[in-house]
């Protein structure tokens, strides 16, 4: 069972999302006041904690930079101002993630199971539990398929398992076309009631992660026919 630390002064929202973790088999603790939530952080054993970052006493950034340089567990930082700024500076004193107030309880519930998952992941992979991870490697593009993550000129970006799946089946079959319905039936299945417009937009998706500005896209439309990865692409 995964331990939440829930730092929240609001107690109405706090006892809300309380409830709703136990709901979901997860044990919480509740602090409403920054020094007593920082306290629980740096002395208790929590697998995530959800951070809220005007608090009395003590902010959310101090809390979590404090965490940060003694311990890695994980923080979504709970903010009700949706500025850019308080975003960068929640990830910059080592939140890992952030979810902005009001939000529904399923996207808390989301980001939670996200951040679990790459912490096993990362667990498991210390412990060389995952040999599963395979390193595929297309042109100057390196594919870690364990966790679906691409590299590419030192950058790293992370796919949704759509758009790997989609970049995976192009690879698969480089240099020869993939027609749409042959993409829509590997990514969505053949029982799908998906139109084949839906590929286009996953195709563009892949495209802004994967390409490179002012450089001509790696994966090639073949008019009336489907898509083409080359190769002999590189430049
Ligand atoms: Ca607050």
């Amino acid at each position: 069972m995964s331990k939440v630390l829930i730092i929240e002064d609001e107690k109405n929202l706090a006892r809300f999302v309380e409830l709703e973790l136990q709901h979901e088999n997860y044990e919480t603790l509740v602090e409403y006041n920054g020094r007593k939530g920082l306290d629980q952080a740096l002395n208790g054993d929590f697998d995530v904690i959800l951070l809220d970052l005007m608090l009395p006493e003590l902010n959310g950034l101090e809390i979590a930079r404090r965490v940060r340089q003694v311990k890695t567990t994980p923080i979504i930082m709970m903010t009700a101002r949706d500025s850019v700024i308080d975003r960068v500076s929640g990830l910059d004193h080592g939140a890992d993630d952030y979810i902005v107030k009001p939000f529904a309880i399923e996207e808390l519930l989301a980001r939670l199971r996200a951040v679990l998952r790459r912490v096993n992941l990362e667990k498991k992979s210390q412990n060389g539990i995952v040999s599963k991870q395979k390193i595929v490697k297309f042109n100057d593009l390196t594919i870690e398929t364990a966790n679906r993550i691409v590299h590419r000129e030192g950058k790293s970006i992370d796919l949704t398992k759509r758009e790997y799946n989609l970049l995976m089946t192009l690879i698969e079959n480089k240099n020869n076309v993939v027609s749409r319905e042959q993409l829509l039936d590997q990514i969505w299945g053949p029982e799908s009631k998906i139109e084949t417009n839906v590929v286009e937009v996953y195709v563009r998706y892949l495209r802004n992660k994967i390409d490179v500005p002012d450089r001509p896209s790696y994966i090639k439309t073949v008019r009336g026919t489907g898509y083409m990865m080359r190769t002999d692409d590189v430049e």
